[in-house]
């Protein structure tokens, strides 16, 4: 039996979490106004780079390893058809059911009814980036099934009717007395004497899960990595919860995006020694659960594998942007960018904020659904140095700007430029009346003031090299 996924398209419109309700700017905006919002982030973001930063220098071989990672991944995906066969097969065979979706409507209809053939109408989650991709909470809610998020900053975005804000720290946005506010409304037996001591807000949460997970008989999850010649799959978390979620419920369905994969065991070795440092600035990360397929006995005893491309494939097929597909969602690009520490994950709109969103959401919709994205950035490059797989972020925000065509005014004055520079005498005529614009002040006239509208423009030289040459 060969598989066939289609050729490749955009994620659908109208489903999931991938396009924002307005474009990049205008969202900046209003959060460049939420002056909480950047204290917050700035804190939090500070913390986390210094944390990284002292766990990386530890280790002398910290680029060999970004080398080999990006190597690695590289080699995946020019063989992801050939080994996601081996996946499958290699699930099948460990007793899971493996289940293919070409986009996020197909992949919301296969979970609910997984769920709904359990007879069961309550789901407990481990946090998954693929699940919000494709909105499958709203899905399962639509089908009157209660999903219920046990990651701590997932639990505190659910409980808040609210939008995760960034990859690693979803509930960045939110202080502890926001967090206590949320509780105390909307967490069912919270004790009325709650206060914001973060160890009092996490033993409420602590009480609320404990509770829930044993009830529950169907899990949610997603997966970090998938071990192509064994079947194998990963997830790793920080709390414990989804070692709850992954071993206490009789049914385990895991909705993983079909990038996720590594072709041995050994080379988890590599992307185990780069994530927890890169991410949470850990030298191990501190629960890293893995199954292969079902144990009788033990843990889930029906194991469902729903392999997603949602656009994926579509990114597969562009040389550059492709290695977007590398990533290994551990939010190092949010934590140095400029731009994201300003502005927070809600301005871009996607379930992907930061850098590496601003590069894999247009992708993933066709650049023209999210065509502001590929601006969000200074180009400033950071976030090619703090990827530990090396993702050249920069050069595919160039790439994609590329791809829709620039403003009329930006082409007329791009192209009056060229006409300019291959014109000497009307270059050296440019530069004196460049000279001259100083007199103007440091805003250019409509309709160019759109881009001096947030920054100043560039005091020419005093001396230009032509003058500067014919004196010699
Ligand atoms: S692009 Fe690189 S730095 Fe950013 S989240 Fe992905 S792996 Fe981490």
């Amino acid at each position: 039996m060969t598989t066939f996924l289609g050729m490749p398209t955009p994620a659908p419109r109208g489903v999931g979490n991938l396009r924002g309700d307005e474009p990049f700017p205008a969202a900046a905006r209003k959060a460049l106004g939420n002056a909480q919002l950047r204290r917050n982030l700035g804190h939090a973001t500070t913390t986390i780079r210094a944390k990284s930063g002292s766990v990386i220098g530890e280790l002398p071989d910290w680029q060999e390893l970004r080398t080999a990672g990006s190597a690695l991944k590289a080699d995946t995906m020019a063989r992801l058809p050939e080994l996601l066969l081996q996946l499958e097969e290699k699930v099948t065979a460990a007793g899971g059911v493996v289940h293919w979706a070409a986009d996020a409507n197909e992949a919301n209809r296969i979970v609910t009814e997984l769920v709904r053939a359990t007879g069961q109408d309550r789901v407990i989650k481990v946090k998954s980036m693929a699940t919000q991709e494709i909105g499958l909470n709203e899905a399962l809610e639509a089908a009157g099934i209660e999903p219920v998020e046990t990651d701590l900053a997932e639990l505190i975005v659910q409980l808040g009717h609210d939008r995760p804000s960034h990859i690693l720290v979803p509930a960045i946005h939110r202080n502890r007395a926001e967090i206590r506010e949320i509780f105390l409304r909307e967490m069912p037996g919270v004790d009325p004497a709650l206060t914001d001591e973060p160890v009092i807000l996490a033993g409420a949460a602590r009480r609320y899960l404990r509770e829930t997970f044993l009830r529950t008989k169907v899990a949610v999850s997603g997966a970090n990595f998938a071990v192509a010649e064994t079947g194998t799959l990963a997830v790793l978390e920080s709390e414990g919860n989804g070692r709850m979620c992954l071993t206490l419920p009789e049914t385990l369905i895991t909705v993983m995006g079909i990038e996720k994969l590594v072709p041995t065991w050994q080379d988890l070795e590599v992307f185990l020694q780069l994530l927890p440092r890169a991410s949470t600035g850990e030298r191990m990360n501190p629960y890293t659960s893995m199954w292969t397929g079902v144990t009788p006995g033990d843990g889930p005893q029906n194991f469902h594998l729903v392999l997603l491309d949602n656009g994926r494939t579509a990114v597969l097929a562009d040389e550059v942007g492709r290695q977007a597909l590398h990533c290994i969602r551990c939010s190092a690009c949010l934590n140095v960018c400029p731009v994201y520490e300003r502005t927070g994950g809600h301005a871009y709109g996607s379930v992907y904020p930061g850098p590496i969103g601003a590069v894999l959401s247009p992708q993933l919709t066709g650049v023209e659904d999210n065509a502001s994205l590929p601006y969000a950035s200074s180009l400033c490059g950071a976030c090619f140095d703090a990827c530990p797989v090396k993702i050249d972020i920069p050069s595919i925000l160039v790439h994609l700007r590329n791809e829709v065509p620039h403003p009329r005014t930006e082409r007329a004055v791009m192209a009056s430029a060229a006409y300019t520079m291959d014109h000497p005498k009307l270059y050296a005529a440019a530069q004196h009346a460049a000279k001259l614009s100083k007199l103007a002040g440091r805003r250019l006239p409509p309709p160019l003031n759109g881009w001096t509208a947030g920054r100043d423009l560039p005091e020419p030289p005093p001396e230009t090299f032509r003058d500067w040459w014919a004196k010699r």
